[in-house]
């Protein structure tokens, strides 16, 4: 079976992608290929993020790789915090912290409309390939669920009226940025010869 590493430290997402493949492909860890380092993330696009964690594995490792990145865009604030999603609030990195700026930064503000853009940059036998993952919504006024991660408390997908944090893995998966983006990398990866 061909091996693809997916450079993430994020069990979650490496259990979600793989049950995705249905074995198609042999998924391995940054572990699984001696990398113990944070990947640096130095540019300022999403695609650019993704491109450069999966360049490090692939120059460093010489292994069949892909890499994702994702940003919140609010249209009010004129695509932020985008790429600097999770250092919003400072270098800390806290869900918390950022969704408390998010909140301040939108009080008394009519258009709470956002998206989620989800990057994946494949190497594969040294090609690049780039997917996309969109999933638009509004902010909600205050934190509404505990489930998932990150901005999920205050983001209310389109057609829904709960928030990512009130909604089942699964649930969010299925019209989740990231859960498209992995659709579209699985459809590519599915479609070829292994
Ligand atoms: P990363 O690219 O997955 O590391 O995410 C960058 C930032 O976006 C972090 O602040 C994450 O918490 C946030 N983020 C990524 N994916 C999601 C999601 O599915 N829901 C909520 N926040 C997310």
């Amino acid at each position: 079976m061909k091996k693809l590493c997916f450079a993430t430290n994020n069990r979650h997402k490496l259990a979600e992608v793989s049950q995705m493949l249905e074995g198609k492909y042999e998924l391995l860890t940054l572990q699984d290929i001696g990398c113990h380092e944070d990947l640096a993330e130095e540019q300022d696009t999403l695609e650019g993020n993704s491109r450069q964690k999966a360049e490090y594995v692939w120059d460093n490792y010489n292994v069949s790789c892909f890499a994702d990145d994702t940003g919140l865009e609010v249209e009010a604030l004129n695509g932020a915090p985008g790429v600097y999603s999770a250092r919003y609030a400072g270098p800390q990195r806290s869900d918390a912290d950022n969704i408390n700026k998010l909140l301040d930064s939108l009080q008394g503000q009519e258009n709470r409309r956002a998206r989620f853009r989800t990057s994946i940059t494949l190497i594969l036998d040294g090609q690049q390939h780039q997917f996309e993952g969109i999933v638009t919504g509004s902010i909600a006024t205050g934190w509404k669920g505990d489930k998932g991660f990150g901005y999920d408390p205050v983001f209310i997908p389109d057609g829904h009226e709960r928030t990512f944090a009130q909604m089942s893995a699964e649930e969010k998966n299925a019209i989740s940025h990231r859960g498209r983006a992995t659709q579209e990398l699985v459809r590519f990866l599915k479609g070829l010869e292994v």
